[in-house]
């Protein structure tokens, strides 16, 4: 079985397709594990929701995907953030509607646990730094963890009573050992590590190896989506510079 892993894709549907058919064009994949935030920012979210809902599908709820149905508020979203959330609400169809409400913060599939955010808060903490993976890890009933969220892709390894943040190399095979580990495949719609290519992971049981990919997207057809549908220019200038 071969899972693609995607994150953060936040409405992005050139990004998304890009991934589909790069990881296809590679070694395929079985089934899709979704690590949340599908919605909000980019200007196509119920096309993304129905090319997703198109493979088997494993998918969390992110921060975005409950604020664009008015499950959460949007009081800790910046003005831009808000902006796309009451923006991407206009455009969902019923069924998207119900399709996001329904979503778990938090899924198996395989041994790995999936959250958008963290074990201890699924919809909004970024699991970023020592104490957070630590806390992350002490509610881990599995052996290794998929997270989204921040767009920073990363491997993190418990070590110990310890963890070893590292980065997650594009390219490079990682063996999933005995060592619990917590993982962040980047993101696909909106990378914020500087690169703009789309991010995403696969995962091989058989092999039991995770790989990282990258791969670029025509972003000025996305881009030029946002600005007819009035997104404001922060949201589709930062794409070009994965920031
Ligand atoms: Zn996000």
């Amino acid at each position: 079985m071969r899972a693609l892993i995607v994150a953060d894709v936040h409405s992005n549907l050139e990004a998304l397709e890009a991934v589909m058919t790069d990881a296809s064009q590679r070694e395929g994949f079985d089934t899709v594990c979704s690590l949340g935030d599908v919605v909000g920012y980019g200007p196509d979210p119920g096309p993304c929701i129905d090319l997703l809902r198109s493979h088997d599908l494993v998918c969390v709820a992110g921060n975005h995907d409950f604020a664009a149905i008015g499950k959460i508020g949007t009081d800790e979203f910046n003005p831009f953030a808000a902006a796309a959330a009451r923006w991407t609400a206009s455009q969902l169809k019923s069924g998207h509607v119900s399709y996001l409400a329904n979503l778990a913060k938090v899924e198996r599939c395989e041994n790995f646990i999936l959250v958008h955010g963290s074990l201890r808060d699924p919809i909004w903490e970024y699991l970023v730094g020592q104490l957070a993976a630590l806390d992350s890890f002490s509610r881990l009933e599995s052996s290794y963890c998929l997270v989204g969220h921040s767009h920073m892709p990363f491997l993190c390894v418990e070590m110990d009573s310890d963890v070893d943040f590292r980065s997650f190399v594009e390219g490079k095979s990682t063996a999933l050992g005995p060592n619990r580990m917590i993982i962040n495949p980047g993101s696909v719609g909106q990378p914020r590590d500087g690169d703009p290519r789309s991010s995403y992971a696969i995962y091989d049981n058989y092999t039991g190896t995770i790989v990282r990919y990258r791969v670029t997207y025509d972003i000025s057809v996305t881009q030029e989506k946002m600005r007819r549908a009035g997104m404001p220019n922060y949201l589709v200038q930062r794409l070009s510079k994965g920031q």
